[in-house]
């Protein structure tokens, strides 16, 4: 597809429409220098921005940064980026990850969004509800536990006890996990203020080497009464958690910006996922090619 099969070679795109790209490319930057330097994978790593569709089918894995979803979805449908992003994640199915906003434009549903004034990616079947912390503490701070981290396969690059120190910027929360079904969402768009991701369906090659597995829910926010960390605290209820991390086969979403934070160990983490599908999804096209 553009990108560079058969090689050691991983282009890695990072959506430049709007938002916080660049800091994605530095920390992504940073990553792969642990990974080289710790020599966990050898690999010729391309970061690069994206505003187009050429740019977009160089790439093997994505990344949508935070910033603001309304925003970033007019742009690209200005830009005839929507479609091609659609295809990408849902179709060809590459790698991708979305921080905060997106992670919004990556659902399947999301709400608090007036019909018609956003266009949803999808790709993962989930409803987010924008802005969830609100207005009154639009941002904070909390150490998260993140298990996921526990399993990359990190040889001496601690990434397990150390919490990981995130940032809420308006974030949204997952707040309901949707069952995987074949068409659109159409359940979710008759809520209020909800606006879905028109269905697409997967490329038959690529659907023989991508399970399309349920919603993992892979971090919540414990009893967000004792992680805000600012002196707007008010009463919340400590119930047990927001989900602010999920992964649907190769998409995965973040409600926080590991990319403010300089703490490489997410963008670590991806890179090894990234390295595995992209073998994956090589051998695959070799088998294919072969028969
Ligand atoms: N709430 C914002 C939105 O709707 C996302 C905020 C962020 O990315 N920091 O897009």
């Amino acid at each position: 597809m553009g990108s560079q099969e058969g090689s050691s070679a991983i282009t890695i795109g990072v959506l430049a429409l709007q938002g916080a790209f660049n800091e994605h490319v530095q920390l992504l930057r940073e990553a792969a220098q642990i990974l080289a330097t710790k020599d966990i994978i050898q690999r010729t790593w391309t970061f690069k921005e994206i505003r187009n569709k050429p740019e977009l089918d160089s790439c093997d894995a994505l990344i949508i940064p935070g910033g603001e979803s309304t925003a970033i979805s007019l742009v690209a449908q200005r830009c005839n980026m929507l479609e091609p992003l659609r295809d990408f994640v849902k179709v060809i199915r590459k790698p991708t990850w979305g921080t905060c906003a997106g992670l919004i434009l990556l659902a399947e549903a999301a709400n608090a969004t007036k019909k018609g004034g956003q266009e949803l990616i999808g790709g993962l079947d989930v409803r987010v509800n924008r802005n969830h912390f609100g207005r009154q503490i639009e941002s904070f701070q909390a150490d998260l536990n993140l298990p996921f981290l526990q399993q990359a396969d990190g040889k001496d690059f601690d990434t397990s006890q150390k919490p990981f120190r995130a940032i809420f910027i308006r974030a949204p929360i997952v707040e309901k996990v949707l069952p995987h079904v074949s068409g659109a969402q159409t359940g979710q768009a008759s809520l209020d203020e909800t606006v879905t991701a028109p269905s697409r369906t997967i490329d038959e090659n690529v659907a023989k080497g991508i399970k399309l597995a349920d919603v993992e829910i892979m971090a919540t926010l414990p009893g967000r009464a004792a992680a805000v960390q600012d002196d707007k605290k008010e009463k919340l209820d400590a119930e047990a958690g927001d989900i602010i991390a999920v992964r649907q086969a190769n998409v995965f979403g973040t409600s926080f910006h590991p990319e403010l934070t300089g703490d490489p160990r997410i963008h670590v983490w991806w890179l090894e996922q990234v390295s595995e599908a992209v073998d994956r999804r090589r051998a695959l096209a070799a088998e294919t090619a072969e028969s």
